[in-house]
């Protein structure tokens, strides 16, 4: 399998391509093809377990340059660390309704299924080169606390996650701050997520400079982690064996786009509802072809108060029917103006029908209360914004709608109480999150004072 970049035309391997972030023009690697399951495959998975199908999925993208031996340990060291035997349970919520549950790995939102796996993919590609890995990444809450999990406590590794100051929830926070490891490093940005991704990319693109060392991106701009994240599609919709719909609550479009990834390998999705809290980039953008840039507002799912979606720029590439000049020149004016709009006919170029819906605080916890009268289930407020979305779509003609639940409803108590008037229960990993220390660095939203931070 060879990899490209959005914005030139590049040939690179998958080795290099996981283990860096941005592609040296500034784009974003996506492979060159994409591979397809037969219905006797998807066959062949629905009886397997998910570490079988994480194992196909990457042997597919791999090709050769990484063994049938290397997966095996790869899946099995990935899933060790999480608290459910089934991985990814899907549930039923209605008669038509169901729900995915990925917040079972060990920071308990989805950012493990995708970041466990790479951090063992680098394990077993490092045994081959032996260089030190710096690793950088901005979080709005998830991926912090999941990349620290995945990577602390690896020799040679140096881990930074750049965090908007008091824009993460408590616990959030600390699943972060509380790692007693001095490979780690957090800092708080007096700023909001848009302004972390923002200076990590340019952070990323001079350090990728230094030859000793490989530079790599936690963020959804890591292919790897679209990668693996594509396997629970692909479990999901082997186990369905029935065409259906998703819904998923978006940020920065990464989970989203391994759905339209994973229909593009023939899995049976149909429809995806693309579900936003009030910062309604992406809603904009699917309902009218174009957006502004807005101002990021503080909801009650901080994993998705995003404006400047990074994977929108991936899907764009697909759209403009992999025209990378075109690409590039478009990303240049988003840059600058802020103004982003998808070809005339961009909804023929999807493998699916899709719609997108925007979701306000008010309704967020309408929607947790009601799924808990009727279903006797709490559910986060992420979630909460997939099973709204899935209620109302208004395209999903008779297709069975899965919502992707992202997070475990204990990283949010303060919204669950709103929403029923009890905090939910404290599963057993954040027993003593708030007795233990907290060590954080609070800095200015400039490049300069995040590199002086650094060191
Ligand atoms: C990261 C995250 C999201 C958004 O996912 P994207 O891939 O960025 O669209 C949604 N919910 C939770 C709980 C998250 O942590």
């Amino acid at each position: 399998m060879r990899y490209t970049s959005t914005r030139a035309d590049l040939d690179c391997g998958f080795s290099q391509v996981v283990a860096s972030g941005l592609a040296p023009d500034g784009g974003l690697y996506l492979p060159t093809e994409w591979p397809r399951l037969s219905s006797a495959d998807l066959a062949a998975l629905a009886s397997g377990s998910y570490g079988d199908t994480l194992q196909h999925v990457g042997a597919l993208f791999a090709d050769d340059e990484v063994s049938a031996d290397s997966w095996g340990r790869i899946a099995e060291k990935a899933l060790a660390g999480f608290r459910h035997p089934a991985i990814a349970p899907l549930n039923q919520l209605g008669p038509k309704q169901w729900l995915l549950e990925l917040y079972h790995g060990p920071t308990l939102s989805f950012k493990d299924y995708g970041l466990q796996p790479l951090s063992q993919l680098l394990a077993e590609l490092s045994a081959h080169s032996g260089k030190k890995l710096f690793i950088l990444g901005a979080t709005s809450g998830d991926t912090g606390s999941a990349a620290i999990a995945a990577f602390s406590g690896k020799p040679n590794t140096r881990i930074v996650i750049l965090h908007p100051d008091g824009r993460v929830s408590p616990v959030q926070r600390r699943q972060m701050t509380t790692i007693d490891d001095e490979g780690v490093q957090n800092i708080a940005l007096k700023g909001s997520f848009d302004d972390c991704q923002r200076i990590a990319k340019a952070l990323l693109a001079e350090r990728s400079a230094h030859k000793d060392q490989s530079v790599l991106s936690v963020n959804s701009i890591n292919w790897g982690r679209l990668l693996f994240q594509t396997a629970y599609y692909v479990h999901m919709g082997a186990r369905m064996g029935r065409p259906f719909a998703v819904s998923v609550p978006s940020g920065n479009f990464g989970n989203a786009l391994s759905a339209i990834i994973a229909a593009k390998m023939g899995v049976p999705i149909k429809h995806l509802i693309v579900a936003t809290n009030a910062n309604d980039a992406l809603s904009r953008i699917f309902s009218t072809g174009e957006t502004d840039r807005g101002d990021v507002r503080h909801t009650l799912s901080p994993a998705m108060d995003i404006q400047i979606p990074s994977n929108l720029e991936r899907l764009l590439y697909l759209l403009n029917g992999c025209d990378a000049a075109r690409t590039a020149q478009q990303m240049e004016t988003a840059a600058t103006s802020g103004h982003l709009s998808l070809p005339e006919k961009w909804r023929e170029a999807l493998p699916l029908t899709l719609e997108a819906m925007s979701v306000d605080d008010e309704t967020i916890l309408s929607t947790i209360a009601e799924t808990y009268v009727k279903t006797d289930r709490i559910i986060d407020p992420h979630t909460a914004v997939a099973v709204h979305a899935a209620h109302y779509a208004k395209h999903a003609r008779e297709l069975e709608i899965i919502s992707i639940s992202t997070a475990h409803p204990a990283k949010f108590p303060e919204a669950v109480e709103r929403a029923l008037g009890f905090a939910p229960p404290v599963p057993a990993p954040l027993r003593d999150l708030f007795e233990r220390e907290e060590r954080f660095d609070v800095v200015a939203p400039t490049l300069d004072a995040v590199r002086t931070a650094i060191g």
